[in-house]
C-alpha cells in the first residue's frame, strides 16, 4: 500500500469552492459542459503532442469522451466521464486540480463574492470557465484518476487519484488501487448528492450534452445509455450470452464523425415473458451512442443550420451565456491555394478589460484549426488589430498539413491573408447591419462605437469604411453618421463643423457659446463628447474632401455670409479702432492667458468667447496635457 498525500487546499481554491458549492445551484448544468470541455481541451492536447511525439498515443487507441451514469440501490449515485486524452502526472493532479493558475480567477472571485445577484454569477462562470471546480455544484466527493501520456519525461507514467469532497478543505492524492485502468487519459466520477440524482436520468444527460457540447468536441462523445427492448425468445442462451457487468468502452475509430456509432455489447434479462407461445421477451440493451455524430457546424451547409445551432455552438465554444448580435459563415481561399471554411461571430458586448488592455493587438478568441484539428489560437505578430481583435472566429483550413507549425504558417504568408480576409468579412458583416437592421445597428453603435473610432484612427486601410459605420449626435440629430452629414450641408457650406470636449455632454456641448451662431444660422454641428472622437477627426481631416472645422478654433467659414468680404473686413477694423482702448486694456489684462483679443462676429448672445489658436491645442487636449503634468 501506497501512502495517501494529503494537501491543502489554497486559500483562493477554498473561497472559490464555497462560493460554486453555495451560490450557484441554479447553474448547477454547467458542471458537464465544463468537464466535457475540459476532456476536449486534454485531447486537442494530446492529438497536437502526438504530431511530434508519436509515442504519447500509446496506452489507448482511440481519442474519445465517454460518459455513463450508475445508479445504486444501495449507494450514491455516480457519473463517470472519461477522456483519452493526456492525462495528469500526481503532480500535475496536485497543481491543476489544487491551486488557481488562472489569472482571472482572483478578479472573478472579488466579483462573485460582492454580488449577491446569482444569475449574475451564472454569467461570470461562463465568462471565467470556473472548469473543475464546477464538479462540485453536482458532487459530494470526486475522484479524478489520471495516467499521464508516455512520452520521454515520462516513460513510465503510473495511475493516480486526486480525491476530494465537497466540504473538505483539503484533498488527497495516491496511487490507484485498482492500477492502470485506463491505458491513458482522465476519469472523473462524481459521488452524486443526494439532490442531483436527477442528472443519472439518461434524457437529462442527452439533453445537456446535445446542449452545451455536441458542437464543442471534435472527438466523439460517448453517452452510456440502457433501453429495453422485446427479443425473440426462442434460444436459451439469448440473456446469458449476451449480458455482462461492465459495459467494455467504445472501440470505435475517432475520425468516424459522420456516422453514427452504435455498439451494442450486453444485454440483461430484466422480465420473461410468461406467455410462452408468443417466444419474446423484453432485455435491457446496454449502448455507448454516440452523442456529436454530426459534423462540425462549420463545415456543414449553412442553409442547414439553424440560428439556434450557431448560437449554441458561439456559447459552447467562447463560454459567452449571451447571444451572439452576429455571425457570417463562409467559405475563403488564402490567394496562396489554402481554401478554409470560417465563421465569425459578433459577440453582444465587449470583455471588461478590452479598453484597459494595451493597444497592441491580440486575439485569443480565433481558433485556428486544420482539417478539424485545433492548432493554435494565437497568431503571433499576425494577431488581429486591436479593434478587430474581440471577433470571436472558428477558422478550419484544408490544405495545410495537419504538422504545420507557426513558422510556416508565417511563411506561407496564410496568416496574413486569413487576417485581411478575417477584416474584411468583418467589414462586409458589420455593414450588411448598417443597411438592413436597425434595430441590430443601434446595439452595435452601443457596444461598439467607440470601437470603430478607434479603427478608423488605427487601420489606415480600412479608415473609410470604419469612419462610414460611426455615428455621431449633432445639433440637429441624435445619430448622424458623416455622410448623413455632407447631405445635410447648407448651400455653400465648404467645412464640417464640429465642436469637442471630452466627458462633456451632447446638452452642454449644445449650449456652448461656438455652437450658437452656426445653429442660429440652421447649420449643423456635431457635438464631439466621447473620448477618441477628437482623435478621430484629427486622424481624418476631412471628409469626402471637406474639411473638418473645429467651431472653437479660428478659421470658421460660414460660406452663405451675406456681406461682402472687403465691406464686413472694412467694418471689422472700423470696429477694431472704435474699441482700441478697450481692447488694449483687455489685452493687457489678461496677457498670460490669451494671445490676443480680437472683435468678432461669430457670436449671437454670449459677449465674448476664447478661442483657440487655428493651429494650437484645443481647449481639451489642453485639459488632458494638464492633467498628465501634474
Ligand atoms: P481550465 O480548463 O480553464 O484550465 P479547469 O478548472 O477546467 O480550468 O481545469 C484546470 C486544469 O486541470 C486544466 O487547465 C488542465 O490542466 C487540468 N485538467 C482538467 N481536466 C483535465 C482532463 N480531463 N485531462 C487533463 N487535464 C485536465
Ligand atoms: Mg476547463
Amino acid at each position: 500500500s501506497t501512502p495517501k498525500q494529503k494537501y491543502d487546499y489554497q486559500s483562493d481554491v477554498a473561497r472559490l469552492r464555497k462560493i460554486v458549492i453555495n451560490s450557484l445551484y441554479s447553474h448547477r448544468d454547467v458542471f458537464l459542459r465544463e468537464l466535457i470541455s475540459n476532456a476536449n481541451d486534454a485531447l486537442e492536447k494530446l492529438r497536437l503532442t502526438a504530431l511530434t511525439e508519436r509515442e504519447v498515443l500509446e496506452g489507448a487507441e482511440n481519442l474519445n469522451i465517454t460518459v455513463k451514469a450508475v445508479k445504486s440501490e444501495d449507494g450514491p449515485g455516480r457519473i463517470i466521464i472519461t477522456d483519452t486524452g493526456i492525462g495528469m502526472t500526481p503532480e500535475e493532479l496536485t497543481q491543476n486540480l489544487g491551486t488557481l493558475a488562472k489569472s482571472g480567477t482572483t478578479e472573478f472571485l472579488q466579483k462573485a463574492e460582492s454580488s449577491t445577484d446569482t444569475s449574475g454569477t451564472g454569467n461570470l462562470i461562463g465568462a471565467f470557465g470556473l472548469g473543475f471546480y464546477s464538479s462540485f455544484l453536482v458532487a459530494d466527493h470526486v475522484y479524478v484518476a489520471s495516467i499521464a501520456a508516455k512520452s520521454s519525461r515520462n516513460p513510465e507514467p503510473v495511475q493516480h487519484i486526486f480525491s476530494s469532497s465537497a466540504d473538505d478543505s483539503s484533498f488527497e492524492v495516491y496511487p490507484d488501487p485498482r492500477g492502470n485502468t485506463l491505458g491513458r487519459g482522465t476519469e472523473i466520477t462524481l459521488v452524486l448528492k443526494d439532490d442531483a440524482l436527477d442528472y443519472l436520468e439518461t434524457f437529462r444527460l442527452t439533453d445537456m450534452i446535445n446542449k452545451h457540447s455536441s458542437f464543442s468536441s471534435s472527438f466523439p462523445v460517448y453517452l452510456f445509455t440502457q433501453r429495453l427492448e422485446t427479443v425473440p425468445d426462442d434460444e436459451e442462451e439469448t440473456a446469458t450470452t449476451t449480458a455482462s457487468e461492465e459495459v467494455a468502452t467504445p472501440s470505435i475509430q475517432s475520425e468516424s464523425d459522420e456516422d453514427e456509432v452504435v455498439i451494442e455489447e450486453a444485454a440483461e434479462p430484466l422480465q420473461e415473458k410468461t406467455e410462452k407461445n408468443l417466444k419474446t421477451k423484453t432485455v435491457t440493451v446496454d449502448e455507448w451512442v454516440q452523442m456529436n455524430a454530426q459534423a462540425p457546424i462549420w463545415t456543414r451547409d449553412p442553409k442547414s443550420i439553424t440560428d439556434e445551432e450557431y448560437e449554441a455552438f458561439y456559447s459552447a465554444t467562447w463560454k459567452d451565456h449571451d447571444k451572439p448580435l452576429a455571425w457570417h459563415h463562409f467559405t475563403g481561399d488564402s490567394g496562396s491555394g489554402v481554401s478554409f471554411r470560417a465563421i465569425i461571430y459578433i459577440p453582444s458586448r465587449l470583455d471588461e478589460s478590452y479598453w484597459r488592455e494595451g493597444l497592441e493587438g491580440s486575439n485569443k478568441d480565433l481558433r485556428l484549426m486544420v482539417k478539424r484539428t485545433f492548432i493554435t489560437n494565437s497568431l503571433g505578430e499576425d494577431a488581429l488589430p486591436k479593434w478587430a481583435s474581440w471577433v470571436k472566429v472558428v477558422v478550419d483550413a484544408e490544405d495545410l498539413p495537419l504538422n504545420v507549425s507557426r513558422e510556416t504558417l508565417q511563411s506561407n504568408k496564410f496568416l496574413k491573408q486569413l487576417k485581411s480576409i478575417i477584416i474584411r468579412r468583418l467589414l462586409q458583416t458589420l455593414t450588411r447591419i448598417q443597411e438592413e437592421d436597425n434595430e441590430k445597428f443601434e446595439k452595435l453603435q452601443e457596444v461598439y462605437g467607440n470601437v470603430f473610432r478607434l479603427g478608423a484612427v488605427e487601420d489606415v486601410k480600412n479608415r473609410d469604411k470604419l469612419a462610414t459605420l460611426c455615428r455621431f449626435p449633432t445639433t440637429q440629430r441624435n445619430s448622424t453618421s458623416l455622410d448623413e452629414y455632407l447631405e445635410n450641408k447648407k448651400q455653400g457650406q465648404k467645412q464640417i463643423f464640429y465642436l469637442a470636449d471630452m466627458g462633456k455632454s451632447e446638452a452642454d456641448l449644445a449650449k456652448s457659446v461656438f455652437v450658437e451662431k452656426l445653429h442660429a444660422r440652421g447649420y449643423e454641428v456635431f457635438l464631439f463628447g466621447q473620448p477618441l472622437d477628437e482623435v478621430f477627426v484629427q486622424n481624418l481631416r476631412r471628409w469626402k474632401k471637406v474639411p473638418f472645422q473645429d467651431v472653437a478654433k479660428a478659421g470658421l467659414k460660414f460660406g452663405d455670409e451675406e456681406t461682402d468680404p472687403e465691406e464686413e473686413k472694412a467694418l471689422q477694423r472700423q470696429l477694431t479702432e472704435e474699441y482700441k482702448p478697450l481692447l488694449d486694456w483687455l489685452r493687457k489684462e489678461s496677457t498670460d492667458i490669451v494671445r490676443d483679443v480680437i472683435i468678432s462676429n461669430r457670436l449671437v448672445t454670449s459677449s465674448c468667447a476664447i478661442v483657440a489658436d487655428a493651429h494650437g491645442y484645443t481647449a481639451n487636449i489642453e485639459k488632458m496635457m494638464s492633467a498628465n503634468n501634474n
